[in-house]
């Protein structure tokens, strides 16, 4: 009997009861953010304040985790609370809200254009009349001839870069940007009918749709890419030519309206693809200085040596930050450019109009096209730190005074010139999704020797996550001594140390061994490893040169400071200046440890090179005993970080068991890593 089984038709009633407290709960929210702006309307303040934000989100993640729900997905709709909140105050600030406006877009209903420009709308508190035409032309046209109040056009996607059309439109015609808005992009596959992907022989969309699905589309036996106005219009097509052997590519919701069938979700070749729209108006909107706000320009250099420079050098100089920078051909002109460029400023801040004075005498030409309230910005990227206050009493002067490494001499090496601390006096810090290694910074990366299984990946993840790690390690291909030894996952098990790193809100470093897989690894790992018995393999490192992925070049088994350093300089020399060193332990007559990890070697690799330095104490000693110690000592020797092996069940580890800490040893080596205190930089005290 199914008597004691809970009915359906409760447990949906149930659901809709939290989806209704959920939305409740909303509300709420918002009251309290609108007490808030009345207050901050008092005041002079910014309305957005990056480290609360930063301090919200880490709260909620926190509390994510206690519950067992993912961090990626509190993220998200965290990202989207805190901007709907932001939108709440600007509106107050601004006076706006309340109004109807006539808005163009090009495509057709469902298209992301026109779910973007609701969104815009919304966030406005304003009521939309949306119409949908067939060009980016069309729809300027209406701007322009006043049958829309404004257009709303897509003019970047961070999958395919810049809508060269969109930038034309803005040159041509008297326009200005009043706003923008963001789109996360989710294309999906939808057909007339559940066919196999095999029997596809047609796809349409959007050339920019096509081009954001690329390698989808070439992992298609039968199917030719078409292109067509609109990823929307394309789904109309398809709906209304009922031909089974033709599918299309637009978003879900699109495919829903025009009752296609979706055979597969997520085909865009980045999972983080987004465009970014402008909101285009025939005159220029003010907005209040309280709001962040960013200025497009269009911008032509005068003819002479090191003149987009000196623009370039206003802004900085006045602490301004670029955003975007776009060159276009100057039409008439050949082989002269105009710029597009955006930073972040108002030219209603005294700060700002004086920086755009002194611009317009650097430049040949500009056309300011609007300071408007700002959306896309950076997620701002924040040195890797370790939870937990500094042990009270902790020798930190005196150690501190012993360990700390003296300013840089002025010596060259023969071997290498790039990496050379003579060459650039101050710390490289390298971005690692929102984390900075270098520089002051301390940053821990650990995880599995292998991935074994999604479980165990996952396991690992969530629980050096929780401990303060900032980067999720895992091999998947691995340099075995033996070939009888547990080689690694291979591709799959990249997917899965991707996906757990993604779910868990953490970066991936993992290694690579061979120059044919570079490319492949580098569109879906953060960090490549370079292993010790490859550190001289100088075909892959010029590879690694290439590419712009951070890579993590561990120290060989027998080489020098020098040798290696030399390594790091092929990478460099290259083009690809995030080089990360790791110091994981030398071959010497010492036998009771693995290897014979050498600290010294943090503190020469800070006096004579600028590239940060990481210590792996796990393939340092090869003895779970061991890497605790040694990983506080890493630190207090002046180390960037930290590589660690930790497994959920470390003695049956497929590999490296020995030396692998379980979760309750981690956790105790990041509990006192925070009281050790760290040595004053040789940047820093260069700089005294
Ligand atoms: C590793 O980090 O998994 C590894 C194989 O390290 P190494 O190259 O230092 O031996
Ligand atoms: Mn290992």
């Amino acid at each position: 009997m199914t008597e004691e089984q809970p009915d359906l038709a409760d447990l949906r009633q149930g659901l809709d009861e939290v989806d209704t407290g959920i939305v409740r709960l909303i509300a709420q929210r918002r009251e309290l953010i609108a007490a808030i702006a009345q207050v901050k309307e008092q005041g002079t303040a910014a309305i957005q304040d990056a480290d609360r934000e930063r301090r919200v989100l880490d709260g909620v993640v926190a509390v994510a985790a206690d519950l067992g729900v993912s961090a990626s997905l509190v993220r998200t709709i965290f990202r989207e609370l805190i901007s709907d909140s932001v939108s709440q105050q600007a509106r107050r600030l601004n006076g706006d809200g309340g109004g109807r406006a006539r808005v163009a877009f090009q495509g057709a209903a469902h298209a992301y254009s026109h779910a973007a420009a609701q969104k815009y709308l919304a966030g406005r508190g304003l009521l939309g009349d949306l119409t949908g035409f067939r060009t980016f032309r069309e729809a300027v046209a209406a701007l322009l001839a006043g049958d829309a109040d404004l257009a709303v056009l897509p003019i970047e996607n961070t999958t395919a870069g810049s809508i060269n059309e969109v930038y034309a439109l803005l040159r041509e015609h008297e326009l200005f940007i009043v706003g923008e808005e963001t789109w996360k992009v989710d294309h999906c596959l939808a057909a007339a009918q559940d066919v196999p992907l095999s029997s596809l022989t047609q796809i349409l969309s959007h050339p920019q749709g096509l081009e954001q699905c690329a390698q989808f589309l070439q992992s298609l036996p039968n199917a030719v890419p078409t292109t067509y106005f609109d990823t929307a219009g394309a789904m109309q097509a398809v709906a209304a030519g009922g031909d089974a052997s033709v599918g299309a590519i637009a978003s879900p919701e699109a495919a829903a309206a025009y009752g296609l069938v979706v055979l597969r979700h997520d085909i865009s070749d980045s999972p983080d693809n987004y465009t970014r729209f402008v909101v285009l108006s025939t005159t220029p909107a003010a907005t209040d200085v309280r709001i962040p706000c960013k200025t497009s320009l269009i911008l032509a250099t005068r003819h002479e040596e090191g003149a987009l420079l000196r623009c370039l050098e206003v802004l900085s100089g006045s602490g301004h930050s670029m955003t975007k920078l776009e060159s276009r051909p100057r039409p008439g002109r050949p082989w002269e450019y105009l710029f597009f460029l955006d930073f972040e400023g108002n030219a209603a801040d005294p700060r700002t109009a004086a920086a755009l004075d002194e611009l317009r005498s650097a430049a040949l030409y500009i056309k300011v096209l609007g300071s408007y309230p700002a959306k896309a910005l950076r997620p701002e990227a924040r040195p890797g730190g370790l939870p937990g206050p500094q042990e009270a009493g902790s020798p930190a002067e005196t150690l501190e005074a012993v360990a700390a490494v003296e300013a840089p001499a002025a010596r060259r090496s023969r071997h290498y010139k790039l990496v050379d601390r003579a060459a650039r006096p101050a710390d490289t810090v390298i971005r690692v999704g929102d984390v900075l290694v270098g520089g002051d910074g301390f940053v821990v990366m650990a995880g599995p020797c292998s991935v074994e299984s999604a479980e165990q990946i996952a396991s690992c993840a969530r629980f050096v996550r929780d401990q303060g790690a900032h980067v999720l390690r895992g091999g998947v291909f691995k340099p075995r001594t033996s070939p009888y030894a547990f080689q690694g996952l291979g591709w799959e098990g990249l997917e899965l140390l991707v996906a757990a790193g993604r779910e868990a809100g953490l970066p991936v470093v993992t290694e690579v061994m061979a120059v044919d897989q570079v490319q492949r690894m580098a569109q879906a790992a953060d960090i490549l490893q370079v292993g010790a018995r490859n550190m001289q393999n100088f075909d892959l490192l010029r590879e690694l040169g290439k590419v712009d992925r951070p890579v993590l070049l561990k120290r060989g088994l027998s080489s020098t400071i020098e040798e290696w350093l030399a390594a790091a300089e092929y990478v460099v020399a290259q083009g690809n200046q995030q080089v990360i060193l790791c110091e994981r332990g030398i071959r010497t007559f010492e036998s009771a440890t693995r290897n014979t990890l050498d600290l010294s070697a943090v503190a020469v690799v800070r006096e004579r090179s600028h590239l940060p330095v990481i210590v792996d104490p796990s393939h340092g000693t090869g003895q779970r005993s061991y890497v605790a110690p040694m990983a506080w000592a890493a630190r207090a020797a002046g180390a960037h970080g930290l590589l660690i092996e930790v497994h959920p069940d470390p003695d049956r580890a497929l590999s490296d068991a020995d030396q692998s800490l379980s979760f309750d040893q981690f956790a105790a080596l990041m509990g006192r890593l925070a009281a050790i205190p760290a040595p004053a930089s040789p940047a820093a005290a260069a700089a005294r």
